[in-house]
């Protein structure tokens, strides 16, 4: 089994002294700053004069600066940029500014796997990637707990990246909640994969075919979405605290028998033979460079694919019963 390395066991000591820049002041930028900073870490935040997270972290009591300035002051700089944003930033004012033994720590390993960014040899570069958003990462430092991360060191000059690397990682609150050694290429393709074939991609599809299926059959829509759009969410729960055999547990035995015989004639061999494919277009780097294309032409597939989603049926229905069960007023 993978070693899950503890709180007690990292050390705050390779951070003394030393001054963390944060580049970015979004989802992870504002939660990891705010999370050094608390550990007694000194922080100056990098972003870009008179924009909305330039104001942001001022109202935070943050030391704020230009990304340029903020390089230069530091020792340690964390990417926390959009992924598709670093390379720009990086050339035009990260790069020319690095100096020797200097640490670059990155969120997701992208950018750096994919050749995006070529960092020159004479820095450590090493990754935290928190298993969760932002928000939570400051809300559970906050609660004294914290979100569970993978650390990974991509380039080790100084020889000191791994201390580093588990001391950043202890500064944000990760190593409460334990953290995982990977690689860059580890964390990179299982993140991509994970989110394309079951977090994101995969359960999206599974609930919107559900609720299409029942619909064409001439059940009510509002029927529909509460039994595969809504419940998703309890059984998510009962998964996510018991495991899979502790959800079967707790829920009826006709459903318990119709899920195991049932389930596995829906989502079935083909469906794990697509997730295979999935799998090797971002193993082969197609899906990246597909992906770095569209962005750089502006998104327009992209924006198309929301659209037809707004429009489905199971958002408008949705939008009429969320503001009954969160009692929402109409907008
Ligand atoms: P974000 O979109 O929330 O934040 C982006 C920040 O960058 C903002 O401060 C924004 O103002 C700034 N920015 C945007 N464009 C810029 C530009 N052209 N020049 C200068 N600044 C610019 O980003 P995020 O979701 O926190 O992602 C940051 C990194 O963390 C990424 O590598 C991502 O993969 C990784 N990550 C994110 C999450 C998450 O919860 N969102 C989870 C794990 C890892
Ligand atoms: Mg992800």
């Amino acid at each position: 089994m993978a070693r899950v390395i503890r709180d007690e066991e990292v050390s705050l000591e390779p951070l003394r002294g030393k001054t963390v820049a944060v580049l970015g002041y979004g989802s992870q930028g504002r939660a990891q700053a705010l999370n050094l900073r608390d550990s007694g870490v000194d922080v100056v935040v990098g972003v870009r004069p008179g924009g909305p997270s330039w104001a942001r972290a001022q109202r935070d009591g943050m030391e704020v600066a230009t990304i340029p300035e903020a390089v230069e002051r530091a020792d340690v700089v964390m990417m926390l940029l959009p992924d598709m944003v670093q390379p720009e930033v990086w050339r035009s004012q990260v790069e020319p500014r690095l100096g020797e033994g200097m640490t670059v720590d990155f969120a997701h390993g992208f950018t750096v796997h994919y050749g995006l960014i070529e960092p020159p040899e004479y820095v450590d570069v090493v990754m935290v990637a928190p298993k969760g958003p932002g928000q939570l990462v400051r809300e559970e430092y906050l609660r004294g707990r914290g979100v569970p991360a993978l650390v990974a060191v991509w380039r080790d000059y100084t020889g000191n990246a791994w201390d580093t690397v588990l001391a950043l990682a202890k500064g944000i609150g990760a190593t409460r909640a334990g953290v995982i050694k990977t690689t860059f290429r580890e964390e990179t393709e299982t993140d991509l994969i994970g989110e394309q074939t079951v977090l994101v991609g995969g359960l999206m599809e599974l609930i919107t075919k559900g609720f299409e299926t029942l619909v064409e059959l001439g059940y009510q829509p509002e029927v529909a979405y509460f039994e595969v759009l809504n419940e998703a969410k309890l059984i998510m729960d009962l998964i996510w605290r018991y495991g899979v055999t502790g959800m079967l547990e707790r829920v009826s035995v006709t459903a318990r028998y119709g899920g195991l015989t049932v389930g596995p004639r829906v989502v079935d061999d083909h469906v794990k033979e697509n997730m295979r494919r999935a799998a090797e277009r971002v193993r082969s780097g197609e899906f990246a460079r597909e992906w770095l294309e569209e962005y750089r032409a502006g998104m327009p597939r992209l924006e198309k694919l929301m659209e037809e989603r707004r429009s489905h049926l199971i958002e408008r229905v949705g939008a009429e019963l969320r503001r009954i069960i969160f009692h929402e007023e109409e907008q």
